[in-house]
């Protein structure tokens, strides 16, 4: 009679607890849930802003967060250099409250049709920000965000209009920015970290985009392969280049996807140098952070290098061996377990 008594007692504990659980997680946690949504879109975006380019998109929603809404018009693989506006981009910036721009001494350069379309764009309230405004030029070398010092300046920059444009959020913009800034100095000491050891390399580049990446690591860029971008070299150049990887010891050469530089291969083949493909613009490589493409540029860059170091002349060759090994080594203790179980089963 006790015992019973005491396995219901038991079983209703049981029961009460898991009645508990179910509620706390059918009542409570969607409540959580919808309080947390509620609060997301109850911080509608404040600001919405155009950028030239989705390096500049990022800056603009690291320090803007929730608070802003924008949109780059030169996305993915096309040419900043050489941009088409549309009537869609002009809309846009009428119906923005920030404008960002590299501006300064870089942006005639990068986006030789910026000006233009403020110029036609109907908007008399809008703030417009040169974010490499401050920013000396390297020999007339535009690309300046490729060193994330420049990007700290553009940074600042860029708060600043934000803060300009929506004095409100001056607290949020400025947290963002000091967090942001913190997290460029920590990508910079990982990527100086693992470019270390190659400093001071010489290389040659297909475009001008990683002067100030170059600079960044303790690179030394010897020469271009295309003298102009979108062109293929001339057969002399190309000799010329040869010449210099020979002479100069130089043991890579810097190429990038938007502009695609077939006669590297040739080099490669007469010379044996190291080639690498890397992106100063998002979208390539699946980058969709400023900092996400310096590490993925850099770790491919510190690849391709060790890769070389190893001696292996085939790259390809030597990771499927080891593969191959290791699937050899997997597959012998594999039966070597399964006889000794056998064994033991007799
Ligand atoms: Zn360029």
């Amino acid at each position: 009679m006790r015992r019973e008594k005491a396995s219901k007692e038991r079983l209703l504990f049981a029961i009460s607890v898991i009645s508990v659980v179910l509620l706390v997680s059918t009542v409570v946690m969607p409540g959580l849930a919808a309080a947390a949504g509620e609060e997301k879109s109850a911080r509608a975006p404040v600001l919405d802003v155009v950028a030239t380019v989705s390096v500049l998109r990022d800056f603009v929603e690291q320090i803007g967060g929730d608070r802003v809404s924008c949109v780059a018009l030169v996305t993915g693989m096309e040419n900043p250099h050489t941009y088409a506006t549309t009537t869609a981009d002009r809309s846009a910036i009428e119906e923005a409250s920030v404008f960002v721009e590299f501006g300064g001494e870089a942006g005639p350069e990068l986006e030789p049709w910026a000006q233009d379309l403020l110029d036609s764009s109907d908007n008399g309230g809008l703030v417009v920000c040169e974010a490499a405004s401050g920013i000396p030029l390297i020999e007339d070398n535009p690309h300046v965000w490729m060193d994330p010092e420049n990007a700290k300046t553009m940074v600042i920059n860029i708060e600043k209009a934000l803060i300009e444009a929506d004095p409100s959020g001056a607290s949020v913009y400025r947290n963002n920015t000091v967090s942001y800034l913190q997290r460029i100095n920590e990508t910079e000491e990982r990527i100086l970290e693992e470019m270390a050891p190659y400093s001071g390399m010489k290389v040659i580049a297909s475009h001008p985009a990683f002067l100030y990446f170059f600079n960044f690591i303790g690179f030394e860029q010897v020469d271009l392969l295309v003298d102009v971008p979108g062109q293929s070299p001339s057969a002399q150049h190309v000799s010329e280049i040869i010449d210099e990887i020979r002479e100069e010891n130089i043991s890579l050469i810097v190429t990038m996807p938007q502009f695609p530089t077939p006669v590297t291969d040739q080099i490669r083949e007469e010379t044996g140098v190291r080639s690498v493909e890397i992106t100063p613009l998002l979208g390539a490589f699946n980058t969709t952070t400023y900092l996400g493409m310096l590490e993925y540029d850099a770790g491919a860059i510190s690849l391709a290098l060790s890769e070389g170091s190893r001696g292996g002349d085939e790259s390809g060759a030597s990771p499927v061996l080891m593969y191959s090994l290791i699937a050899i080594i997997a597959l012998v203790a594999l039966g070597a377990a399964a006889t000794v179980y056998r064994r033991r089963e007799r």
